[in-house]
């Protein structure tokens, strides 16, 4: 795992899988505050069917749960640990919520994430 800032929050980046951790209200400093931030915020819930394997949280190590945001189909599943340690990204999942929280700021954070991650 690699560390870095995006707009003054630490990132953890997996070089192997292009995951990203993001600490317990790191999402809510990335996202800002606003009504579509909120929304999409308030919409996460868990999801009890799901078929993808457990990821272990980095930090406490427990099985994480699988959250559901929004109501798109396919669903953006995301993992969180059972304890708040935090929230686990899969390749390409952080801009697939930033996305949907369509803000300048967020934009901008997009515009940062694809420069980074580019190539
Ligand atoms: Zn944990």
């Amino acid at each position: 795992m690699i560390t870095f800032e995006l707009e003054e929050v630490e990132v953890d980046y997996c070089t192997g899988c292009a995951g990203i951790w993001l600490d317990a209200g790191e999402l809510e400093l990335l996202l800002g505050s606003n009504e579509q931030a909120n929304q999409l915020l308030s919409s996460f819930k868990i999801d009890k069917d799901y078929t993808e394997k457990p990821r272990k949280c980095p930090i406490c190590r427990k099985k994480m749960q699988k959250i559901i945001i929004g109501d798109s189909k396919p669903p953006l599943l995301l993992d969180k640990c059972p304890k708040a340690d935090g929230l686990w990204f899969d390749q390409g999942e952080l801009h697939d919520v930033l996305s949907r929280a369509t803000l300048d700021k967020a934009n901008k954070i997009q515009k940062l994430l694809a420069d980074i991650f580019a190539g």
